[in-house]
C-alpha cells in the first residue's frame, strides 16, 4: 500500500497537521532533489562539488536551484566575522549569506536569493514566528514533524517559485553533528515522501592517506557512512575524496559497506584547476547515472551562456595561459583567505581571457602600519594592487600608504569599497592638500570629513525595510561619458553590489574634481559617487561597491578585465 492511502500528500499532511507542509498546488516529482552530504571531516570541498555539479546539470540545460543549509543558529551572515567565517557574501536583493552562496552563482551564471539560503537561525525564527501568531492552534510544536515539516516547506517552495526542475541541496558541516541532524531529518522524510526517483542523496566522504603508512585507509570514511545509514539516509551515489587517486580495492570497500554499487563510487582527487571538475563529472558518467536514479532527461540549452562549448574553451584558456603576474591583496583578514574569495575568483575569471596566471601576495595592512614592513619592500615585485573591502580603524593607515605608493609609482590599482574611500582619504590630502582628511569611521572628531555618513542618507536607510544602516544590495550606477570605467563596462547605467556604512561626502566632489580625480560613476538619484578614476595613471579605478560579488567565470567583471589587463602591462 502506498503512504498515502490513495490521497494526495497534501491531503494526507492536513488530515493530521494543523499545518500542511506542502505549499498549495505543490506536485510531487515535478522537481528532483539532490542532497549532498559529507561525512569524515568537514573541508572535504562539499562546495566545489555542489557548484561544479550545479554546473554540469545547467550545462545539460536543466534549472537548477541550490540552497545552502547552514546549521549555526545565526539568522544570516551578516553578523559574522569574516575572520572565522570567511567572506560575507551580498547577493543583489541585499541578503547577507555564507560565500557557498557565491559559489552557486558562479556556478550558475545566475543571481541567488534569500530563498538559496537556510540557517537553522531562520527556520526557528519564522516557527517561533508562527506560533506566536498562533498558526499552530495549541500544538506543541516539535522538532518532528514542526521543524523539519518547515524545512521541506521551504524546499518545496523554492521549487515551485523557481519552477526548478532540480533543487540541489548541499548541507553544512559533517555527518554526526548536532546541529545539522534535524536537517538530515528532514531529507530523510522528503525521500520517503516524495519518492525513490524524485530524490538522489550523494555522500562526500574523505579517503585518509596517514604519511607514516603511505597507504589509503577507508575505516573512517566506512564510519561516516554508517553514521549516515543509522540516521535512515542512504546514499545512492558515493564521492571519495582524497589527495591522490584511490585504488579499486577502496572503492570496494566504500561500496559494500556503504550499500552502494561499485558503479555509483566515485574518486575525485584534489584539482589544481577546480573548473576543470564539472567536466570531470561528466567524463566519470556521473550526470548519466543521476540521470537514471532521478528518471531525469537532458533538455535543450540554446540561449545559455553556460554550455559546455564556453566551458570547455573556458578551461582551456586557464591551461593555456601562460603570462604570469602578481596582484597584491592588501588586507586585514590576510590569514583567513575566504574573506576575500570572491576578489580572487574575479581575478581568476578575468585572466584567462587575457592570457594571464595570476599569483596573489598578500599584504597584512598592518605590518606595513606598524612598520614591520615598508611599503617599498611590500609592494615592489607586484604587477598591481588591490585595497578590498573592510571595517575599522585597524590597518587602515597601512592601506593609505600603500595607495600612495601605487598612486605616485604608477602601478596599476583596484580600489574596492573601504578601497575607494581610502584612495580618495589619500588623494585629498596627499595631492589636494587637505591634511586632516578622513573617514569618520576612524576619526569622528576631523575637522575634514571627507568619507561620511551622510544625514539624509542616514534617515532614509533608518526607515527602509533593510533595518540596519548598511546600504546593502544592488545600487545603479551612471558612468560618465569617456571615462575607462564606461568603457570597461561598455553601458550607461550598471549595477553593482553595496555592502557599507560610510560615502564619499558630496561637499568635496568639487575639490576632488578640481585636483584630477574624474567621478566616473554617480548612484543619481542621492548624488553618490560609485566610481573614481585618475586619467594620467596607468589603471587607478575605484568603485564604492564590491564588483566582486558579480564577476562569474564565462562573464568576467568588466573592472576586473580591466585591471588585470592593466597589470600585464
Ligand atoms: N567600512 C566602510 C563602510 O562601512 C567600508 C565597508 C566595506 O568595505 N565593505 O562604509
Amino acid at each position: 500500500m502506498s503512504p498515502t492511502d490513495g490521497k494526495t500528500l497534501a491531503e494526507k499532511s492536513l488530515e493530521h497537521e494543523f499545518h500542511s507542509f506542502f505549499p498549495p498546488g505543490y506536485q510531487s516529482g515535478k522537481t528532483k532533489f539532490i542532497i549532498v552530504t559529507g561525512s569524515v571531516m568537514s573541508g572535504v570541498g562539499k562546495g566545489t562539488f555542489t557548484g561544479a555539479l550545479a554546473t554540469l546539470l545547467s550545462c545539460h540545460g536543466l534549472k537548477v536551484s541550490p540552497v545552502k543549509f547552514d546549521g549555526y543558529l545565526n539568522y544570516d551572515a551578516g553578523t559574522l566575522n569574516p575572520y572565522r567565517h570567511g567572506e560575507v557574501f551580498v547577493l543583489e536583493d541585499g541578503t547577507e549569506c555564507d560565500l557557498d552562496l557565491g559559489s552557486y552563482e558562479r556556478a550558475l551564471h545566475r543571481n541567488m536569493t534569500k530563498d538559496n539560503y537556510l540557517t537553522g537561525g531562520k527556520i526557528f525564527k519564522m516557527i517561533l514566528d508562527k506560533e506566536r501568531r498562533g498558526e499552530y492552534l495549541g500544538r506543541d510544536i516539535q522538532f518532528i514533524p514542526h521543524v523539519t515539516g518547515e524545512i521541506k516547506n521551504f524546499l518545496r517552495e523554492l521549487a515551485q517559485k523557481t519552477n526548478a526542475d532540480v533543487v540541489l541541496v548541499e548541507v553544512g558541516g559533517t555527518i554526526g553533528d548536532l546541529e545539522n541532524s534535524y536537517f538530515i531529518e528532514a531529507m530523510r522524510e522528503l525521500r520517503y515522501e516524495e519518492g525513490k526517483n524524485n530524490v538522489a542523496f550523494i555522500n562526500l566522504t574523505y579517503i585518509i592517506e596517514p604519511g607514516s603508512l603511505g597507504e589509503f585507509k577507508s575505516k573512517a570514511a566506512q564510519i561516516g557512512l554508517r553514521q549516515l545509514m543509522m540516521l535512515g539516509v542512504q546514499p545512492d551515489i558515493i564521492i571519495c575524496r582524497s589527495q591522490n587517486p584511490v585504488p579499486e580495492s577502496i572503492k570496494e570497500k566504500v561500496s559494500i559497506f556503504g550499500n552502494v554499487p561499485i558503479n555509483h563510487v566515485y574518486n575525485i582527487y584534489d584539482f589544481s584547476n577546480i573548473y576543470e571538475i564539472p567536466l570531470v563529472l561528466r567524463d566519470l558518467g556521473l550526470d548519466k547515472e543521476l540521470f537514471k536514479i532521478l528518471n531525469l532527461s537532458p533538455k535543450e540549452n540554446k540561449d545559455s551562456v553556460l554550455n559546455f562549448e564556453n566551458w570547455e574553451n573556458f578551461v582551456e584558456k586557464i591551461k593555456n595561459a601562460n603570462k604570469e603576474i602578481t596582484i597584491a591583496i592588501v588586507g586585514k583578514y590576510t590569514n583567513v583567505r575566504d574573506s576575500y574569495l570572491s576578489i580572487v575568483k574575479s581575478l581568476e575569471h578575468a585572466a584567462p581571457y587575457l592570457g594571464a596566471r595570476v599569483k596573489i601576495k598578500w599584504v597584512e595592512a598592518t605590518d606595513i602600519e606598524d612598520g614591520k614592513i615598508s611599503v617599498e619592500d611590500a609592494l615592489k615585485d607586484v604587477n598591481g594592487v588591490i585595497v578590498p573591502g573592510g571595517f575599522g580603524k585597524r590597518g587602515v593607515e597601512g592601506k593609505i600608504a600603500a595607495i600612495k605608493y601605487v598612486r605616485e609609482n604608477n602601478i596599476p590599482y583596484l580600489g574596492l569599497c573601504y578601497g575607494m574611500q581610502l584612495a580618495v582619504v589619500e588623494f585629498a590630502r596627499n595631492v589636494c592638500g587637505l591634511k586632516t582628511a578622513h573617514t569618520t569611521e576612524v576619526n569622528p572628531g576631523t575637522d575634514c570629513p571627507i568619507i561620511d555618513i551622510i544625514p539624509e542618507q542616514k534617515d532614509k536607510l533608518e526607515k527602509s525595510e533593510i533595518g540596519g544602516t548598511m546600504r546593502l544590495g544592488a545600487y545603479p550606477a551612471k558612468l560618465k561619458e569617456d571615462s575607462i570605467t564606461k568603457k570597461l563596462y561598455g553601458k550607461d547605467v550598471i549595477l553593482e553590489r553595496h555592502r557599507h556604512r560610510w560615502e564619499l561626502n558630496p561637499k568635496f566632489h568639487k575639490i576632488l574634481e578640481e585636483n584630477g580625480i574624474v567621478l566616473s560613476g554617480i548612484y543619481e538619484e542621492r548624488n553618490l559617487v560609485e566610481f573614481i578614476e585618475l586619467p594620467n595613471h596607468k589603471f587607478f579605478v575605484a568603485t564604492q561597491a564590491h564588483a566582486e560579488f558579480t564577476s562569474r567565470p564565462l562573464s568576467p567583471s568588466p573592472l576586473f578585465v580591466g585591471f588585470v589587463q592593466a597589470c600585464i602591462g
